[in-house]
């Protein structure tokens, strides 16, 4: 038996960063890991893998779409799936490892293995239980089932994202059930490597919770990729044949019920909390009715002495706010009065053109009854975005009618995913639309088209 300040159970971006910052501030730690590596979802079968999966497939696009008018002769790109695989797997490879490094270099014990909490203060990982004074449950989430529909995940045919990253070939034809970011990338993924691509959402449009004017330009774009949309339909059953899937699916406005066949079916609505073998009941742990562990201000559960952070308790399920939460509670444990702004959590979508928000959509302004004002700037105005052939798109800002100060903004275009964190900046200083615009920002940018959205916001950009 070992004995901890720290002991963190799940190594994903909330739990590594978590055990990290407590190794920096001088706590004793260990953090249990029950994968063969590090990184958690995020860098094993989620953000990392997808985004290579990404860059490969869009330079594919690029050559067969945008050579040519660059002046770029070469012939057709052909795809080896195997090697993109392994690309994909070195990439993996690469970031786990690093991961790995960081915990010996601030000597941080792995503790491998699937951990429980047999009372509090202690740990048991395998048939050994360590000690902790202070104990974060980081273990993250897991893929969702389609609500209300008959449905067996093989991981062959019918596959969470986590099957899709390692499909053995292309499919011809995928059906993406859930037009949500993690659908929608992994649907581009296999568009843009040839697959006939469906996605069938339940709501009206895709991407929910996403400012809706951006989300409608969204779709529009994706449509012109080639992507075929169906919106307002509840799927009732995905049914294995032997190679392939059929889905069955019914309009919400009529009842009118459909099939598709395909050779792939992607289950991509959404994720769920992921508790299974902490010990949780008997610990006397609350969760919420979403299954997520219920924490206050401070990450503490209700169990003295256990904190949870990242995926497995509210809030948006996204890497970096499982990393911001895990280095907030080493903070905090240390005595550290640490705050994340719950407000200005940027989300971005990887597909091209990119897709990124941070802070409130119209919408929300509209529901709080909020004087605010409109500044957009389109990406065919600007120069660069020109010279990249990615001139789709605009940045929207919103900013409050009487003060000025930036209280969302909505970018849909290239490297957006970059941009948005300017406005992050600005809005963590409080900043108004006109701050933003008064600042110098470099030619030729991108960034260019935010502070023209910035002035938008108030007498007008130069170039529209
Ligand atoms: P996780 O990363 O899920 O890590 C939890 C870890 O805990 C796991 O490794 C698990 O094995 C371990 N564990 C669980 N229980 C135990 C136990 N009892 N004992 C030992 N170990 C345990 N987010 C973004 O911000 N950007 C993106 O681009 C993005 N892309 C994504 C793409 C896909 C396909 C998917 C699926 C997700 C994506 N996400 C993205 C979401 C992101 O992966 C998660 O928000 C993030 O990983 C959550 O971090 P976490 O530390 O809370 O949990």
């Amino acid at each position: 038996m070992a004995s901890y300040d720290v002991i963190v159970i799940g190594a994903g971006p909330g739990g590594y960063v978590c055990a990290i910052r407590c190794a920096q501030l001088g706590l004793k730690t260990a953090c249990v890991e029950g994968r063969e590596t590090l990184g958690g979802t995020c860098l094993n079968v989620g953000c990392i893998p997808s985004k290579a999966l990404l860059h490969a497939s869009h330079l594919v696009h690029e050559a067969e779409h945008n050579f040519d008018a660059m002046g770029i002769k070469a012939a057709a790109p052909k795809v080896d799936w195997e090697k993109m695989l392994s690309f994909k797997d070195d990439v993996i490879g690469a970031n786990t490892k690093g991961v790995e490094f960081l915990f010996k270099k601030n000597k941080i014990d792995w503790l491998k293995g699937w951990g429980s909490i047999p009372e509090a203060g202690k740990v048991k990982v395998g048939g050994e239980v360590h000690e902790a004074k202070h104990i974060i449950i980081a273990s993250g989430s897991d893929a969702a089932s389609i609500p209300g529909a008959e449905v067996t995940i093989d991981e062959k045919i019918v596959v969470t994202s986590t099957g899709a990253l390692e499909l053995p070939k292309i499919p011809k034809k995928m059906v993406v059930v859930g037009g949500g970011v993690i659908g929608l990338e992994l649907g581009s993924v296999y568009k843009r490597l040839g697959s006939e691509v469906t996605v069938i959402e339940f709501m009206d449009g895709i991407t929910p919770g996403m400012d809706a004017e951006i989300a409608r330009n969204f779709q529009k774009i994706l449509k012109k990729q080639g992507l075929e949309i169906i919106t307002g339909a509840a799927v009732s059953k995905v049914e294995t044949l032997k190679t392939k899937a059929k889905v069955t699916y019914a309009m919400r406005k009529d009842g009118a019920e459909n099939t598709i066949d395909a050779d792939v079916v992607l289950v991509s609505t959404g994720r769920v909390p992921y508790t299974e073998g902490l010990g949780l009941d008997a610990l006397g742990v609350k969760l919420t009715k979403r299954g997520q562990i219920e924490v206050d201000a401070h990450y503490r559960t209700s169990v003295p002495g256990v904190y949870a952070i990242g995926d497995v308790i509210e809030g948006p399920m996204l890497a970096h706010k499982a990393e911001d939460e895990g280095g907030a509670v080493a903070e905090m444990i240390a005595g550290q009065k640490p705050h994340i702004d719950y407000n200005i959590i940027p989300g971005v979508v990887y597909t091209t053109p990119e897709v990124a928000s941070v802070g409130a959509t119209e919408e929300q302004l509209k529901e709080a009854g909020r004087a605010y004002k409109v500044g957009k700037f389109n990406f065919m105005g600007n120069g660069r975005a020109k010279a990249m052939m990615q001139s789709d798109g605009f940045v929207k800002i919103l900013a409050d009618k009487e003060t000025d100060r930036i209280l969302g903004a909505h970018i849909i275009g290239p490297v957006a995913g970059e941009m948005i964190h300017e406005i992050c900046v600005a809005m963590e200083f409080g900043a108004s639309a006109e701050d933003l615009a008064r600042t110098c920002h470099a030619h030729p940018t991108t960034s260019e088209a935010v502070r023209e959205a910035a002035m938008a916001c108030g007498d007008g950009p130069i170039h529209a």
